[in-house]
């Protein structure tokens, strides 16, 4: 049972707040389980505003199961590039790849079947289910887990097991029979324009008079955020004739991505390279933040097996790490304004 005193006029009042103001947003206007897919995907941990783009190539690129299947997983990633968390590009490939050979290349439906393909969880399993084929299922994402958090004023951690259970509780009492893909798209979207996280609009909120939230703003309540730690990286700049040395990735969460090589002095012959970095800056990594430095260092006279060399204009549609596209991209620029010299060779 809902917490909401009569849920059919609070859905009303979201319903009738969301026809006038619900975003058009390309995904809404499909009810293709694939393009519903691949756009939950890319949302999680990006904004709307950012996927729209890269929604639009991919479906362009890959608009079917099978196209996606049988892309190779350079091209895949490359396509990715920039929306970061690349697990999300190789898992969609591989559940590709399995949904030709199980599923005769068409979405399985029913929440069991959906959460067996890789990478899909339970929101992402019920936002299908929901959007894709109208079926009533709950579904808490970080929108709607604040906007429920509120409307019940919930003073414990939403990531706890107690809260998330009292979350899914929550969205399942309040999920109509019909209309379930409306309902779900409405709560959303009133997540994301008007109970915002740091100012929510509460004055032009439509289910203010169902809200309790005593202070808004402090809420959700979440767990206490790990320490953060500080970490180091020294990469390498080795670049010959116009072309530059990059190394592939193995490990879980990077693979398949190129990055720059791992900066190794005893190569240098020049003291000054050792001791002064091309460029440095920090960038966040889960509850790290590391310090990367490029320092610039000879060619090796062989590569390592996982070391390729690349045409400087040619890294544009190459998957590479965000933060090492981002030092290529800034020594690149400051090699044209003059700030960083280097030889006529590089
Ligand atoms: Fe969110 Fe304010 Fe609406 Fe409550 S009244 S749901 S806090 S926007």
């Amino acid at each position: 049972m809902s917490a909401i005193q009569n849920p059919k006029l609070f859905r009303d009042s979201l319903f009738r707040w969301f026809k006038k103001y619900g975003r058009d947003l390309p995904w809404r206007d499909t009810n293709d389980p694939y393009a519903i897919w691949i756009s939950e995907i890319m949302l999680q941990q990006t904004q709307v505003i950012t996927v729209i783009d890269y929604y639009r190539r991919w479906m362009k690129r890959f608009p079917d199961f099978q196209t996606l299947a049988t892309a190779s997983e350079a091209d895949v990633l490359g396509l990715w590039q920039g929306l970061g968390y690349y697990s999300r590009a190789r898992n969609v490939h591989s559940a590709a790849q399995v949904v030709m050979k199980e599923h005769c290349g068409k979405m399985p439906t029913g929440l069991a079947e959906i959460r067996k393909l890789p990478g899909i969880g339970r929101y992402t399993a019920g936002a299908i289910s929901t959007f894709a084929y109208d079926e009533p299922e709950p579904i808490v994402d970080a929108n709607i887990a604040r906007v429920l958090a509120r409307l019940l004023n919930l003073r414990i951690p939403v990531d706890s097991t107690a809260g998330q259970s009292t979350l899914w509780g929550e969205a399942t009492a309040l999920q109509p029979k019909s209309n379930a893909r409306l309902y779900n798209s409405a709560i959303m979207e009133l997540g994301a324009l008007v109970c915002l996280p740091r100012s929510p609009k509460c004055p032009v909120c439509p289910v203010q008079k169902y809200c309790t939230a005593v202070n808004p703003e402090a809420l959700p309540v979440k767990k206490p955020r790990p320490k953060t730690l500080e970490l180091t990286e020294n990469a390498a700049w080795i670049v010959k004739g116009g072309n530059i040395l990059l190394q592939q990735q193995t490990g879980v969460r990077w693979r398949g991505l190129w990055k720059l090589p791992a900066f190794d002095p005893s190569l240098n012959t020049d003291q000054q390279s050792v001791s002064t970095p091309l460029l440095q800056f920090t960038y966040p990594f889960t509850h790290h933040r590391v310090m990367l430095s490029i320092f610039r260092q000879s060619s090796p006279a062989t590569n390592g097996a996982d070391q390729s060399w690349f045409k400087m204009n040619s890294l544009e549609q190459l998957a590479m790490t965000a933060p090492h596209r981002r030092a290529v991209e800034q020594i690149l620029a400051a090699k044209i304004t003059g700030r960083i010299k280097i030889s006529k060779n590089d």
